[in-house]
């Protein structure tokens, strides 16, 4: 398949909210594994902090972060490689746009910006197919 056929694709169509909703799901469900991945950097640099403003006292935290280090980095690269594989669009079939840069989203709750590896989709950035269950219910919304 070339690069131009690649690109060309045909806009989503919604036909049967029953079947997007169940689809949208299992993207989702897909995807937790990585969502975690994503927020264990967060709770890294919290025990960090914690430690460092002696809010909380841990021992060995030199040792222990060391360890933790090395999971954060097989999550990091397992996150960014199972991001990049599951995110294929179950309707176009498509790997997302990822690493073209931006996607930016406009929903009822504003606009979400998103950049690189990021575990959150809601839209397809190809087809613009509605991936989670919020943005399945908001489509139809939008049509009725
Ligand atoms: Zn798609």
């Amino acid at each position: 398949m070339s690069i131009n056929n690649y690109n060309k694709i045909i806009p989503f169509k919604s036909n049967n909210k029953e079947k997007e909703l169940k689809t949208a799901v299992k993207f989702q469900r897909r995807l937790i594994p990585s969502k975690f991945a994503y927020f264990y950097t967060g709770f890294l640099g919290l025990l960090t902090f914690l430690q460092k403003c002696s809010i909380i006292h841990i021992a060995n935290f030199d040792e222990l972060m060391s360890w933790l280090g090395l999971l954060f980095a097989v999550l990091t690269v397992y996150s960014v490689i199972s991001t990049f594989f599951l995110t294929i669009c179950p309707y176009c079939h498509r790997f997302q746009n990822l690493f073209n840069g931006k996607s930016v989203n406009g929903d009822t709750e504003g606009i979400s910006y998103s950049q690189g590896m990021v575990p959150f989709i809601h839209h397809c950035n190809r087809c613009n197919a509605p991936l989670s269950p919020k943005a399945v219910i908001e489509h139809y919304k939008k049509q009725a």
